[in-house]
């Protein structure tokens, strides 16, 4: 009975989460293609086709809206935002299938890419996402070029070149923001934590101030190379920012490129086919656009390894408790801090009793769960500013902040009992126990504040705990 209440929940929860899903897609792709359709010029096809990109994007960030309902609600949203508008109805399916094609062929090959590539996170990210752009653009150029020849008695190769062209600088252009926009909760936290700062730090903002400028610039001064002159400072975006702006700036700076290249500010350009000279520039706007996107990537790479590095050394791989050396930095910044507002301080030395005796009798897999257990039990007992690190094998150092010694070892002793009802399940169906020796040291003086001295000092009556028996602590004050 209850079984089967249980699958007709899921039943419901599924149903629920694709509904939402094949919303999810009509929607974006409907109001994107809108976008797309109303800054379109009479008559012609739109310059800027944002639905594309931002459908791709939705797909690789969410691939469990690929399913055939999901693609099928994406079809219809085309079609009706093509149809609302006025469109022919075979006009209208032809286009359709042309950015659909694009589209899933873009949307398989980014599959084939590890998931940090996916998100532009790797130092390759921005060559394999131009990449696929091509070869996604070749597919929907190949389906759509014919649709121009009817529409606009274009040749069939010209109208390939534009349609390809244009859907190129589309993707890469809005592509990278789709794919690196953090979740909303995400972006409502760094937008409050930007507005909320304490400071106006003049220093966060110079790149960003130095991109506006350089747009400003380049219009107001014009001229051949004008669609060059935000690059160094879209560099030093790329060097400064998160992905996701840098793929933000990366946008605004195409697309204030674009306009300024359409509207014939930079009229050099255009001679002979105008046609012809603006997709040329646009091309190479979006091209240019592609360097500092991969150094951003790179950049992104970058930090996550130092990251990934500094977690390594700051953290124990088994136990997740502080490493001996973050502890001995930790350990000295709390003592340093309780004595200079005269307040107490514990160091605990503990070593678990007859540890090899368990690897021997039941593994050393099973001897790494309870070093496991051991520090996720004691980590319940810890307050917010109590350390614990781990110093060798089987031995941790704690940092206790309290007033006094009688209190240091309750706590002391409420960790080694904690210890001693520990039950680790082994394989077998058998429970794995253990005890622990400590020696404590207290202190408030800032005279004794050598951590190192107060750990030999806590080494020598944990030596004595062993010798007096184990499952013991003892304690003096330094
Ligand atoms: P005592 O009560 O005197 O401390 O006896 P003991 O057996 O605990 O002491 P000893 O120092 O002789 O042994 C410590 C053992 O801890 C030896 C080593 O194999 C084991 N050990 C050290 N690091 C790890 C680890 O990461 N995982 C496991 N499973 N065992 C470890
Ligand atoms: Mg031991
Ligand atoms: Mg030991």
């Amino acid at each position: 009975m209850r079984k089967q209440s249980a699958a007709a929940f899921d039943y419901t929860a599924m149903a629920t989460r694709s509904a939402e899903g094949i919303l999810l897609v009509a929607g974006v792709v409907f109001v994107a293609s809108l976008l797309g359709i109303f800054t379109r010029p009479m008559g012609l096809l739109a310059s800027f086709w944002p639905a594309n990109p931002i459908l791709l994007g939705l797909m690789i960030r969410k691939p469990r809206l690929s399913t055939p309902a999901g693609w099928t609600s994406a079809c219809f949203a085309y079609l009706a935002a093509d149809m609302i508008t006025g469109a022919n109805i075979w006009t209208t399916l032809w286009l359709t299938g042309a950015n659909l094609a694009g589209v899933a062929s873009g949307f398989f090959l980014f599959q084939q890419l590890p998931r940090g590539d996916q998100r532009l996170r790797r130092p390759l990210s921005i060559i394999y996402m131009f990449g696929i752009c091509v070869i996604a653009t070749v597919c929907s150029a190949t389906v759509g070029s014919s649709v121009t020849k009817i529409l606009y008695d274009r040749e069939l190769l010209t109208g390939f070149a534009f349609w390809f062209t244009g859907d190129l600088v589309n993707l890469i252009i809005v592509l990278p923001v789709a794919l690196t926009i953090p979740s909303p909760g995400r972006l409502q936290a760094a937008i409050m934590s930007v507005l909320h700062k304490p400071a106006f730090i003049i220093n966060d903002w110079l790149p960003a101030i130095a991109f506006i400028l350089s747009l400003a610039g380049s219009g107001l001064v014009g001229g051949v190379g004008a669609f060059a002159y935000s690059v160094p400072a879209l560099l030093w975006c790329a060097v400064r920012y998160e992905l996701f702006y840098v793929a933000c700036c990366s946008f605004l700076y195409c697309a204030v490129q674009t306009v300024l290249v359409t509207s014939g500010l930079y009229s050099s350009f255009v001679e002979g086919d105008a046609l012809n000279s603006i997709m040329s520039v646009r091309l190479a706007i979006v091209l240019i656009a592609l360097g500092p996107l991969s150094v951003a990537s790179i950049n992104a790479a970058r930090t996550e390894l130092i990251s990934r590095l500094e977690r390594a050394v700051r953290y124990d791989f088994l136990t997740n408790s502080l490493s001996r050396r973050e502890f001995i930095e930790q350990a000295t910044a709390t003592l340093a801090e309780r004595s200079l507002s005269g307040k107490g301080t514990a160091i605990i030395l503990m070593d678990i009793d007859h540890f090899k005796a368990i690897n021997d009798q039941y593994g050393h897999s099973a001897g790494d769960r309870v070093l496991v257990a051991f520090t996720s039990r004691l980590s319940a007992i810890l307050g917010k500013s109590d350390l614990m690190g781990r110093l060798g094998g089987e031995e941790f150092g704690f940092v206790l902040s309290v007033d006094n010694n009688a209190q240091a070892e309750m706590v002391a002793d409420e960790i080694r009992k904690a210890v001693e009802e520990l039950r680790v399940g082994h394989l077998d169906g058998s429970d794995i126990c253990v005890t622990v020796s400590g020696g404590l040291v207290f202190t408030r003086s800032p005279t004794t504040l050598n951590i190192n001295l107060l750990l030999t000092k806590a080494d020598a009556l944990l030596y004595e705990a062993k010798n007096n028996g184990r499952n013991r602590i003892v304690s003096s004050t330094a």
